[in-house]
């Protein structure tokens, strides 16, 4: 584009900025211009870097095949690592929280990333998440365990209890993370040491 003419899309860039920015979770209207105005204000590599930085996530990252928590290799880190128990899943909501259980250190099998919750008012039912995959994989008798770590609120009981009746039948041992967590039993905001105890303490349902 030479000097002087100006694109509809140019005129109008930093309020797509904003509408972009304002789109993101956690992000109202104020913090949006806060975040807008540091871009204008940092040098142009900065503002590459980040710009550049979201581009490759959404290129490289993808969902692993086995557990549909996030990969950058084929499998994820964990389903590709022959070093974890294969006797045991760890079934939660959303790869956020595979992340958060890692961080303890305290447990050494293998995930299940539901991809989110059973919540009849957001017409999410089973079909919606990742079960069926899920009971695919209890199918070759490796597994003995499978431990049911979906937050400890309404929709993550009614997630683990409903888990727990499709499971029991096939001959695998059902347990259920501790309570103890911090109030609404949201893992992604659990300490790491509530985390690992809550593990621990897993319940047989
Ligand atoms: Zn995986």
């Amino acid at each position: 584009m030479g000097n002087g003419a100006h694109l509809d899309s140019d005129r109008h860039a930093l309020q797509r900025l904003l509408d972009e920015l304002g789109r993101l979770p956690g992000i109202g209207p104020k913090s949006a211009q806060r975040i807008a105005y540091h871009l204008l204000e940092a040098d142009a590599e900065e503002a590459r870097r980040l710009a550049q930085a979201i581009l490759d996530v959404k290129r490289v990252v993808h969902f692993c095949p086995v557990c549909f928590s996030y990969a950058t290799d084929e499998l994820c880190e964990v389903c590709a690592d022959a070093g974890r128990d294969r006797s045991q899943i760890c079934v939660v909501a959303e790869p956020r929280d595979v992340t958060a259980i890692e961080r303890t250190g305290a447990y050494h099998g293998l995930y299940h990333v539901l991809g989110g919750v059973i919540s009849p008012m957001d017409k999410i039912g089973p079909e919606q998440l990742h079960v069926r995959e899920l009971i695919a994989r209890l199918a070759d008798g490796e597994v003995r365990e499978v431990i049911l770590a979906t937050n400890l609120d309404v929709e993550g009981e009614t997630t683990a209890t409903y888990l727990a009746r499709a499971i029991k039948p096939l001959g695998v041992d059902v347990t259920r993370i501790a309570s103890g967590l911090p109030i609404g039993g949201d893992l992604e905001y659990a300490d790491e040491g509530s985390l690992a105890r809550a593990m621990e303490a897993r319940r047989g349902m």
